[in-house]
């Protein structure tokens, strides 16, 4: 017998290991090029992270699961989704979403602000910023019909850039007939799909090494 054996069943593995997989590379919230993470400025388009937090004159909100700021979700649309976004927080509860409706005006960039809000948005009660990092935050801009996803730097190692893109896609259709509800449950639905699979690939690269 080893001193493993004798041990307390061990606490259950997290199904995210925090950086265990992290990449090496960053998405510029400007022009959407992945860039090194280590780089100051994007090499594409110049982008400066200093600059552009200081673009925005607003007050930070708390960054809270809903932020709806155009009122386009009743009470009834969020208990529907509250519902699914639960079934997600049940099995990871690293992880949050956060639901964010503006009306901006061009040419304020949506992942611009999607970026500023992810690092100037005050932390709930009760929250540190460990959990900042598992949050992933959708802004939808009903005004010019645009959407945004920005996730924190830990489970952004965890999202497919391409598979996310898809699930945003797919929300378009909904948003330009102003079903705001429809749009919003298949997101929320595919966020969770996604989330499962990533999951599954990480046990399974857990297994192999
Ligand atoms: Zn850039």
């Amino acid at each position: 017998m080893t001193d493993q054996d004798n041990k307390a069943p061990r606490e259950k593995k997290k199904v995210f290991p925090a950086r265990m997989f992290k990449r090496a590379t960053v998405v510029c919230p400007s022009c959407l090029v992945r860039f090194k993470e280590h780089a100051d400025q994007c090499p594409n388009c110049q982008f400066d992270a200093h600059r552009s937090v200081e673009q925005f004159q607003f007050d930070p909100p708390v960054m809270q699961r809903w932020m709806d700021n155009a009122k386009v979700f009743g009470a009834p649309v969020r208990q529907e989704i509250d519902q699914i976004i639960d079934r997600l927080t049940k099995q990871f509860p690293q992880v949050s979403l956060s639901i964010c409706t503006v009306e901006l005006d061009d040419p304020i960039s949506l992942s611009e602000f999607g970026f500023w809000m992810m690092n100037a948005c005050r932390l709930e009660d009760g929250q540190n910023s460990d959990q900042r990092s598992w949050t992933i935050l959708l802004l939808i801009d009903v005004k010019r019909g645009l959407l945004s996803l920005t996730p924190g730097y830990a489970i952004e190692a965890f999202m497919d850039d391409a598979d996310w893109q898809e699930a945003l896609k797919m929300m378009v259709p909904d948003m330009i007939a102003r079903d705001y509800r429809l749009s919003l449950k298949g997101f929320v639905k595919d966020a969770v799909q996604l989330l499962r699979k990533s999951a599954q690939e990480v046990m399974q690269s857990v297994k192999h090494n």
